[in-house]
């Protein structure tokens, strides 16, 4: 249920509802917009008499929400959620997710080496992306596969963060891992394959870093919100969903980049949008189409596969960019990102 203030409604009637809503035994969260305060009510709904909300000054009007996702509902939170990233080394500026910049984080998929991290954190800061990614704990679908550095490839991921200043996302795949990886990343990655890894889920939403959320293989967008919501009902609200591609009947992509899902969210919920083209094409040569369009489409962010060598990738090679091919495509999003009112910085 929620609370819809009037327009010219004071914080002392903000207050009493809140008040109010607690003295029922639920919790109330309040959500200041520009243009509406939305007061929604978390608990038992049944002990609430919303008549009595309704007829209490400032209301204008008290409506159930109907959505089994609340916190991450529009209606519950009708202003978009900007994310900060705070910068990593003094004298840089913070990050936006979700504002007006378009955010591009990039880099290998697995972290391989350290002279790889460095080198490659350096050229990409040069050419502007945000944020460096790489996997340091690797989901592979076969456990003879290379399986990440593990806390090794989380050391040089915190190297290059340090001397280079790219903020890092990286993937966290076990909850014993979380404490340790929230250490060392900016944001952290919950991988397709661990969407509904409930108990992972509400560990996060423990912590104190944002949290990137990659749609499952073949899960729904109301089952992307809904893992959003195990997140955020355990108090970290900070949390970014991202279309990575499902698994179709299509077979020259890797998987089924589903670009509907940027205004499908952007409509449903207020967390910022990511799209990874990388993984939901598979092959390089589609990588820039899709990563154009998806910034088209209102995504507030890509995530993109950029290697030194792909030819010589322990993971995704076929799906990586090279660093002069990500530079030439970074030029061309900032053209996108301005034909519909974004920018890239
Ligand atoms: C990745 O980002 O490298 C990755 C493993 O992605 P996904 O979980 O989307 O397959
Ligand atoms: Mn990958």
């Amino acid at each position: 249920m929620i609370v819809v203030m009037k327009k010219g409604s004071d914080e002392a009637q903000v207050q009493a509802i809140s008040d109010r809503v607690e003295g029922f035994g639920l919790k109330a969260h309040v959500s200041r917009g520009e243009e509406r305060t939305v007061i929604g009510l978390i608990g038992d709904e049944t002990l609430v008499q919303s008549a009595s909300l309704e007829m209490m000054p400032g209301v204008d009007k008290v409506m159930p929400v109907l959505k089994p996702y609340k916190r991450a509902s529009k209606e519950f939170h009708p202003e978009n959620t900007v994310i900060k990233i705070p910068p990593v080394r003094h004298g840089d500026k913070g990050l936006s997710l979700g504002g007006p910049g378009v955010v591009v984080m990039a880099g290998p998929c697995a972290v391989e080496n350290r002279d790889m991290i460095l080198s490659l954190g350096a050229f990409l800061k040069g050419v502007g992306a945000h944020l460096l990614r790489g996997g340091a704990f690797k989901p592979r679908t076969s456990p003879y596969s290379f399986q990440g550095l593990g806390v090794e490839g989380l050391r040089y991921l915190a190297e290059q963060r340090a001397v280079v200043g790219l903020p890092v996302i990286t993937e966290v795949m076990d909850t014993r891992d979380v404490e340790m990886v929230a250490e060392f990343a900016d944001v952290i990655q919950v991988g397709a394959r661990n969407m509904q890894n409930f108990n992972l889920l509400k560990v996060l939403g423990r912590c104190h870093k944002p949290v990137m959320l990659k749609r499952g293989l073949s899960s729904t967008l109301e089952e992307l919100l809904m893992s959003a919501e195990y997140v955020m009902s355990e108090g970290n609200t900070d949390v970014i969903l991202c279309e990575r591609g499902i698994r179709t009947f299509e077979r020259f992509t890797r998987n089924t980049l589903d670009l509907s899902a940027v205004p499908v969210l952007k409509r449903e919920s207020h967390l910022p949008v990511v799209v990874d083209p990388s993984h939901g094409v598979g092959h390089w040569d589609l990588v820039a189409p899709m990563a154009k369009a998806a910034v088209a489409a209102g995504a507030d962010g890509l995530i993109l596969e950029v290697h030194p060598d792909p030819s010589q990738a322990i993971s995704d090679g076929a799906q990586s960019l090279t660093p002069k091919r990500f530079k030439a495509l970074m030029g061309e999003l900032e053209l996108v990102a301005r034909a519909v009112g974004r920018n890239l910085h």
